[in-house]
């Protein structure tokens, strides 16, 4: 399985795209900003499309990938989320105000969009890869994914999160996990702020991370453009044992 970072800033500017993962070729998590890296062949080939909540950073891209390659499609994106996430999409996106609703184009029985609601817990499997969802604790309806490769190599997402106890129970009942990318948005100096939005800063995280039974690659991603290099110091601080570093665009893993 191979994983590609497509995007992993909090923010845009040159260098800078929001969360977008790609696992293979067929298969993105989350469509922010870091989809515009891809191909019209590369976006053609992608058929499934997990999100991990509704949020525009996370989801801005979809609109354009559908937009751009709608008459190189032989059948749906899939779109998959939580129930919340794909009605927010429904209603505030895909609505004929912000951008047409190719759920029915280019024809309501042929669309290139489809929706398939997940629920906490819920393992979906998908040309060998199996990802299972897992709810985090965010501003809006949130989750964040477990996805385990043919050869059994796992990594985790956390999605956008704050304190919160169904992700960590979800990966301490994992068998394995070799790499683990979770967002760190905001320095310790917000962590008012990151209570208030309910996302991590350095110390929020650790207390999370310390009960992980996993020892795996820590990478963060997410950071306030401007603030990297502090959140990246005082991640490595706090969590000293994982060794962790900052996620960048262009990174690519083999699992
Ligand atoms: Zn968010
Ligand atoms: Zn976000």
């Amino acid at each position: 399985m191979r994983l590609e970072i497509l995007g992993a800033s909090g923010g845009i500017g040159p260098g800078r795209r929001t969360t977008a993962l790609r696992v293979d070729e067929d298969l993105l998590i989350d469509a922010g900003s870091g989809v515009g890296e891809l191909s019209l062949e590369a976006m053609a080939r992608v058929r499934h499309v997990f999100l991990t909540h509704s949020h525009l950073d996370h989801v801005a891209f979809l609109p354009f990938l559908l937009d751009s390659v709608f008459d190189r499609l032989e059948g749906p994106v899939t779109v998959h989320g939580l129930p919340e996430t794909l009605e927010a999409l429904r209603r505030h996106l895909f609505n004929w105000v912000l951008w047409p609703d190719f759920a029915r184009l280019p024809d309501p029985g042929r669309p290139v969009l489809r929706y398939r609601p997940m629920g906490p817990g819920e393992t979906r499997e998908v040309g060998g890869r199996r990802l299972t969802l897992l709810p985090v604790a965010h501003a809006v309806p949130a989750a964040g994914y477990v996805v385990t490769g043919p050869s059994g190599g796992c990594f985790a997402f956390s999605g956008d999160t704050s304190l919160n106890e169904g992700f960590w129970e979800g990966l301490n009942a994992l068998p394995r996990l070799d790499l683990l990318i979770v967002e760190t948005a905001f320095p310790d100096s917000e962590e008012a702020l990151c209570r208030l939005a309910r996302h991590y800063c350095p110390a929020l995280l650790a207390e999370d991370l310390a009960r992980l039974r996993h020892r795996p690659r820590l990478l963060i991603t997410h950071a306030k453009p401007g603030a990297e290099a502090l959140i990246a110091r005082q991640c490595r601080e706090r969590l000293p044992h994982l060794a962790p570093r900052l996620l960048r665009g262009g990174e690519v893993f083999e699992l």
